[in-house]
């Protein structure tokens, strides 16, 4: 497969490719056109304090409305983006859509809290993350402390990225940084230390659980824990009932995001909550 593809002859298309990697290059292919066709969009998903109740931030969740196949999950395309190189363009265009959102917001008098935008493991390979987001703040004229880039444990890890020379470029920007799905990955607390990190959102899988396991329990008040004693701000995803989030609030968690209080919304959408919620 690897060899028909590097000589890049009609032979990529034949029969012996299996289908999911027919499948996939399907989906490639699709993508590709839906990113230069405007079929990709951001929703926004509000997140709050959890012992005020006001809202503190917006997560920028990508989205892509096939005409054929109608809404395709990130969790189904991102990967796919991910083995391709199409990670780097979608990763930049989600960097300057979040970006000049937010200045049309200001531009038109919507108040918004920060939005946080997903960057994945692999876009940092292009090692131009700091150039784009610059580049986005100089474009928009946004203040760098309205975005805050998320990142998964693994990054801290990757020798590959040089991630604490990055990471402090974007933090010189004035960019927030959180860690995504925090609990799930590989990272060594002294990274923690390390790195200039504000946030630790804590996975939905432990949420999910928080309730019914013990170890769940004891993993959401460890990270608990540890965000107060180092100073970071810990956020909870995937908050589903009220007796969770009594949990959280009795635990010391300071956010939360969930289908409890609001789903990811279009951008039509949460222009109408927002401008009847005045942040
Ligand atoms: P994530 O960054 O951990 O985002 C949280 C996911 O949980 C989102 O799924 C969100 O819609 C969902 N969620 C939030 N609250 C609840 C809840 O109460 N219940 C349930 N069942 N789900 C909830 P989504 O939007 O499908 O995104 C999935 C993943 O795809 C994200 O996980 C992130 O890893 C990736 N992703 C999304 N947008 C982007 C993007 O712009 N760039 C990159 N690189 N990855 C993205
Ligand atoms: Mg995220
Ligand atoms: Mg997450
Ligand atoms: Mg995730």
């Amino acid at each position: 497969f690897k060899a028909k593809e590097q000589r890049g002859s009609l032979s990529f298309f034949s029969d012996d490719l299996t289908s999911s990697a027919r499948r996939r290059l399907d989906m490639e292919r699709r993508l590709r056109y839906a990113l230069e066709h405007g079929e990709l969009s951001l929703y926004y998903q509000p997140q709050w304090d959890i012992e005020t109740g006001a809202m503190t931030g917006l997560e920028a969740l990508i989205r892509w409305q096939d005409p054929e196949e109608g809404l395709i999950s990130p969790a189904d395309f991102i990967p796919v983006a991910e083995q391709s190189n199409l990670i780097g363009s979608i990763g930049r265009w989600v960097v300057l859509e979040a970006c000049r959102q937010l200045a049309d917001w200001r531009g038109r008098g919507i108040i918004t809290p920060r939005v946080a935008i997903n960057v994945s493991a692999q876009q940092l390979l292009y090692h131009d993350l700091v150039e784009i987001v610059a580049g986005a703040l100089d474009e928009t004229g946004i203040p760098p402390r309205l975005l805050e880039v998320e990142l998964t444990e693994g990054v801290l890890m990757s020798a590959a990225v040089s991630p604490e020379k990055m990471l402090h470029e974007l933090r010189q920007l004035g960019v927030r940084m959180a860690i995504d799905d925090f609990g799930t990955g590989y990272s060594s607390l002294a990274y923690l230390k390390r790195f200039p990190i504000d946030v630790l959102k804590i996975d939905k899988s432990f949420t999910d659980d928080l309730l019914t396991s013990r170890e769940a329990s004891a993993v959401v008040e460890t990270i608990i824990v540890l965000g107060h004693k180092l100073g970071l701000t810990v956020l909870a995803e995937g908050v589903e009932t009220s007796d969770q989030l009594e949990e959280l609030e009795r635990l010391g968690c300071h956010q939360f995001q969930g289908y409890l209080r609001s789903k990811p919304l279009p951008v039509n959408e949460l222009e109408d909550f927002l401008i009847s919620y005045k942040c």
